[in-house]
């Protein structure tokens, strides 16, 4: 079972696992419009999560390399911030038409790498592609404003002008839709970009900006660095960089924001979750519990917006057999195959880590309903699978609450009120997601008011927001001042020109100069 092949079929794309022979194929990096073979002594093998086969190496880009893409990004804004806004708009239509169009060849590129379901992986390019698609209403998004006669004969107008080379670094856990909250706001805007994709997860963004190149995008207006630390300290440094976006863990998160914040460059970091649903013995049962299963163990457990905690209140607390029944019946598998549920984690590293989190919850004292640590996939008895996992009688003092699990482990607590539960949950650091599930309009309205968490849903157990709005993760899952996508995503990569003039018919020269303000 060769995955090398389940990588782009016949579209004339770059192909992320073409290689020579039986020779692992290195990945390429991507400068001023060409795909280039780094120099670098120094590679990271990625792994396909269900066999943990090497299927590419990605090299740590060389100082030369990571200047030269700045350079080339720095040439390239000359022109691209220059460019008409409707030539943008018009890269942007035939970008989000090829992404439409190969949306399949993306979804297994990221399924070899990633380890997701390729249903989920298309749902993964799908979310992307409507940033790309709301990128395409740049001539309404980037007005600016005016005030005519501020005062005799004077007007005022402010634009919304680039900054510059903006740079980008992902997370592995959404190897499309992540890179696509990023490059094409800023592109469409007039900026240019450095990108750093996961060092787990390349060649998808590889894809997306040979995608991105075809649909008009001049040579130097996007490049991809790719590399570990080097390559965000670099991005971190560069004096010519004036922009960061970060999704990320906690760890990544705060640092990058820091080191790129003391040098002067406006940086957003989208961190870590630990995202609680509320069970109200109100609420639908057979659709939260439906909800509830797909939220918390969907793509392994592994997104940030994962329904990671649930907690029951009331005769709500009854339910949870019926949570674990209705669980065990999820199919476990590699990710490309028909009727899979869950993929594997990302790394032995990673199935270690979730499995000794679990373990640390039953030696604290919780109670473990399901446990999928052991679990054997037939065919693929050297991939990351962990199995559905339930651990119930949770408290807030435990590792496996307190610590993000970031895999298919859904950890319940038990509270007697929904202002238990609320407190609960603003106690928290974390601010990412959140989640009610009640058929009375009062309580869904008492929790939106008194949570602090930065996106809730009714009765929606995974509230992202459409890019017409913008991600808006809070307190411990995020750092900045503005978001992702939506208004705020255009407010991140533009700043504000204002300009004051004053036009006269006849022009009267006045008597003396005025030296004090204007009254
Ligand atoms: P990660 O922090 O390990 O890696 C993210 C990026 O940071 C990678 O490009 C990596 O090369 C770089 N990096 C890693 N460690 C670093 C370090 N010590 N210093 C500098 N750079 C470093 O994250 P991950 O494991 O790829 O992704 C999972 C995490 O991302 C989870 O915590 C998840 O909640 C979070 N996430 C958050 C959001 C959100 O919008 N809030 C979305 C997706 C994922």
């Amino acid at each position: 079972r060769s995955f090398r092949s389940v990588g782009v079929g016949n579209i004339g794309w770059y192909r992320p696992y073409s290689s020579v022979g039986n020779t692992v194929p290195n990945t390429k990096l991507f400068i001023n419009g060409k795909f280039i073979e780094s120099q670098t002594k120094n590679f990271i093998d990625v792994h396909n999560p269900a066999t943990n086969e090497v299927v590419t190496r990605v090299p740590q880009a060389t100082q030369t390399e990571m200047e030269s893409a700045v350079e080339s990004a720095s040439e390239a804004f000359k022109e691209w911030s220059e460019t008409s806004v409707l030539t943008r708009q018009q890269v942007m239509f035939k970008y989000q038409q090829l992404i439409k169009e190969n949306i399949h060849e993306l979804a297994k590129t990221i399924t070899t790498e990633q380890g997701k379901t390729l249903m989920d992986a298309e749902g993964d390019v799908l979310r992307g592609l409507q940033v790309v698609e709301h990128c395409c209403s740049i001539t309404s998004l980037q007005l600016g404003e005016t005030m005519p006669c501020i005062s005799k004969d004077m007007d005022a107008h402010s634009y919304r002008v680039p900054l510059g080379v903006c740079a980008g670094i992902a997370p592995f856990n959404f190897p499309a839709m992540i890179p696509l909250w990023m490059f094409p706001v800023a592109l469409v805007c007039g900026n240019t970009y450095i990108f750093k994709p996961s060092e787990r997860v390349p060649g998808t963004c590889m894809l997306l900006v040979d995608m991105l190149q075809h649909a008009g995008c001049p040579n130097g207006v996007v490049n991809v660095i790719h590399g570990q630390h080097e390559t965000v300290n670099f991005i971190c440094d560069d004096p010519n960089i004036k922009a960061i976006s970060f999704v990320g863990s906690d760890q990544a998160g705060r640092y990058i924001y820091e080191r790129g914040s003391l040098n002067g460059k406006r940086v957003q970091s989208n961190m870590g979750a630990k995202n609680h649903g509320v069970i109200m013995p109100d609420a639908n049962k057979e659709t939260t519990l439906t909800q509830l299963v797909g939220a918390a163990f969907g793509a392994a457990g592994q997104r940030c917006m994962a329904l990671s905690t649930a907690v029951f209140v009331g005769e709500a607390q009854n339910w949870i057999p019926e949570l674990v029944a209705r669980t065990k019946s999820l199919q476990v598998n590699a990710g490309h195959l028909p009727g899979t549920d869950l993929g594997p984690v990302i790394s032995p590293e990673a199935k270690e880590r979730i499995k000794s989190l679990v373990q640390s919850g039953i030696d604290e004292g919780a109670t473990c309903l399901l446990d999928g640590r052991e679990i054997v996939v037939p065919g693929y008895e050297q991939g990351n699978f962990v199995g559905p996992t339930i651990l119930s009688q949770v408290k807030p003092h435990m590792q496996c609450y307190q610590q993000e699990i970031f895999g298919p482990v859904l950890v319940t607590v038990g509270a007697d009120t929904l202002d238990d539960a609320i407190n609960l949950i603003n106690t928290n650091p974390y601010g990412n997601g959140t989640a009610i599930f009640t058929t009375n309009g009062a309580t869904a309205r008492k929790f939106t008011n008194k949570i602090d968490v930065g996106q809730i849903g009714i009765n929606v157990p995974i509230p992202v927001p459409l890019p017409m709005f913008s991600f808006t993760g809070s307190r411990g899952s995020f750092l900045g001042d503005t978001n992702f996508y939506g208004k705020a995503g255009i407010n991140f990569f533009t700043q504000l020109k204002t300009v004051t003039q004053m036009w006269r018919e006849t022009d009267v020269t006045p008597t003396q100069s005025a030296t004090a303000m204007p009254v």
